[in-house]
């Protein structure tokens, strides 16, 4: 049996919005991870086979290693198609906020989703959720909103219809967003979940190899060249920097999702609990950050580099130079230096 996470109430209140529902829209983060598309694609599986219109929208595109989901086809990217993701914004009368907690974490849909009258509800396991969504399931310790997505099913009394897509895309976000339950996956009821999941017949050894077995031969050049290249170790404080330029990710051919998992590999460096992917993008420099144990990466991407996340997986922004931005990173390295230590 699965404990109760979610409070009854919350089920409930969504189990009549859903059956009120004549039009759903399913809104996940920029930049979509395997736990925004598996979470989304598995919400709007089991939507479908309880016979809703459902639409999922993404910002901006996902990458190649997860088009395989069933459903991922219908995905609407809103800034490659603007009017119809507006057009199916407007008749939605139910929308749900998947993985994420601030609606800047949506780009360009920012404002038009905080407009709609619709009714919101937020599903998510980031801290400290923005108050836009009438009902908030929101749950920190969930390691997925994939997770989160399968325990609000399951309370609502539908996992005996769960179908096997359905099933395959909850799996493919909670694998994705522990690291193919290598981090944040102590907790038992993981398995049970796991186990559940495999009785619809998911393929968890398949689903393992289309997602982390489809490198290209560009992004395996490119990790070897960062790792060669690259990647800046302090041993002084545990820590490793990466920086990738748009000169350089250009000369990989680089592709949404190219650099994906490369801000996890200097974990595996004995003594090293904090890497940074410094990353130069269009119109900002992207901080992804990562640690081991206690170091709280969340507080120095909030601090630094007006961003956020969990306490081992956060991300930033900067709007300046990436030298500079780099420069601002290890000029604060001191003063964390002994949680860094602590970390150890
Ligand atoms: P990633 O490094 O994979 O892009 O992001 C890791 C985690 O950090 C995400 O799941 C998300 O929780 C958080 N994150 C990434 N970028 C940002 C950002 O710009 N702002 C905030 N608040 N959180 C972010
Ligand atoms: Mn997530």
């Amino acid at each position: 049996m699965l404990t109760k996470i979610i409070d009854k109430r919350k089920v409930d209140e969504t189990s009549v919005l859903i059956e009120n529902a004549k039009q759903i829209a399913i809104v996940t983060h920029m930049s979509p991870d395997g736990d925004a598309v598996g979470s989304a694609l598995g919400l709007y599986q089991h939507l479908r086979s309880c016979a809703k219109n459902v639409s999922v929208i993404v910002p901006n595109r996902f990458p190649d290693f997860l088009a395989w989901m069933p459903g991922a086809e219908n995905v609407l990217i809103y800034d490659e198609m603007r009017e119809q993701t507006e057009a199916t914004l407007k008749k939605c009368d139910l929308l749900f906020a998947l993985d994420f907690n601030t609606l800047t974490r949506i780009g360009d849909l920012n404002g038009f989703v905080k407009n709609l009258s619709c009714k919101k509800v937020l599903i998510d396991h980031h801290r400290d959720p923005d108050d836009f969504c009438n009902v908030v399931i929101s749950y920190p310790k969930i390691a997925s909103t994939s997770e989160l997505v399968f325990r609000l099913i399951y309370s609502m009394g539908f996992f005996p219809q769960m179908t096997l897509p359905c099933a395959e895309c909850l799996y493919a976000g909670m694998m994705t967003d522990t690291g193919a339950f290598t981090f944040n996956s102590n907790d038992p009821e993981i398995y049970y979940i796991i186990s559940e999941l495999l009785k619809k017949g998911v393929d968890k050894d398949a689903i393992y190899s289309k997602v982390y077995n489809t490198y290209s031969v560009d992004r395996l050049r490119l990790m070897g060249y960062t790792l060669g290249q690259k990647m800046e170790v302090l041993p002084e404080y545990h820590t490793a920097i990466i920086t990738l330029t748009k000169a350089e990710l250009d000369k990989f051919n680089y592709k949404e999702g190219d650099t994906e998992g490369f801000v996890n590999i200097p974990l595996s460096i004995k003594g090293i609990v904090f890497s940074v992917l410094v990353k130069e993008g269009k119109e900002m420099v992207k901080l992804s950050l990562r640690s081991r144990g206690t170091f709280p990466v969340n507080k120095v991407a909030s601090t630094l580099f007006n961003g956020g996340g969990h306490i081992n997986a956060s991300g930033g922004e900067s709007y300046e130079s990436i030298k500079d931005t780099v420069k601002k990173l290890k000029e604060a390295l001191p003063h964390y230096q002994k949680e860094l230590e602590e970390s150890c």
